[in-house]
């Protein structure tokens, strides 16, 4: 369901020129479906970039409410013009900060998680607080383009190596999680859907 058709494309190929890592169509696609079947309504994202799936979260239904964080200046600047052109302001909150420095008290029926892959533990630890009663946490990336599923030994980049032994971690982070059941789902990038245990026994 995407309404601004020339907006989206505008969006994927600044995203494509400037690398600016947004969704798959395939992850993107998942993730709307999955709101509108859960009737989700409002979201807060970790993790703006440039407006992209922020706008396309936005737009499964009329009274979808998002809250996105973005702590790099120019994607949250280029997130602002966004949101105005596809006349979301209304809709769309963005924040510029950090977001282990943002303070929410709020509540919200997704959370999605797309930042800085190293902290996604603290992102998950720290905003699990801000979740409705019936709430998802949804963590992008979790294949991180294959590579968490490679030999190591086959990764050059002592960076990289480093990062994709991170969102292994996390991984097991929330196998092992008692609060939390996790599906993971081979779409996209890879997602991890996590639900509290108490709303599904
Ligand atoms: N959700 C977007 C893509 C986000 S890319 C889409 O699919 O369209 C990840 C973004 O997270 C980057 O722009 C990066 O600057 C931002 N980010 C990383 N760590 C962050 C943090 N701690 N707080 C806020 N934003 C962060
Ligand atoms: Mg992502």
């Amino acid at each position: 369901m995407i309404i601004n058709t020339e907006i989206v494309k505008q969006m994927k190929e600044y995203a494509e020129n400037n690398n600016v890592p947004i969704m798959s169509d395939e992850g993107i696609s998942y993730l709307t479906a999955y709101c509108i079947k859960n009737n989700v309504k409002r979201i807060l994202e970790i993790g703006t970039a440039i407006g992209y799936s922020t706008i396309l979260l936005a737009q499964t239904a009329q009274d979808v409410y998002v809250t996105s964080i973005e702590r790099d200046e120019k994607r949250y600047l280029e997130a602002i013009k966004n949101v105005k052109k596809a006349k979301l302001e209304d809709r769309i909150e963005l924040i510029y900060n950090d977001a282990l420095e943002v303070k929410i008290t709020e509540k919200y029926d997704l959370i999605f998680i797309d930042a800085a892959k190293a902290q996604n533990i603290k992102f998950f630890e720290k905003f699990k607080a801000n979740l409705a009663a019936n709430g998802t946490i949804i963590t992008d990336n979790m294949k991180f383009h294959g590579l968490v599923d490679q030999d190591e030994k086959e990764i050059k980049s002592r960076n990289l190596r480093q990062l994709i032994r991170k969102i292994k971690e996390y991984k097991v982070f929330l196998e092992k999680n008692k609060e939390f059941e996790t599906f993971f789902k081979d779409v996209g990038d890879g997602l991890a859907i996590s639900i509290m245990r108490k709303n599904f026994k």
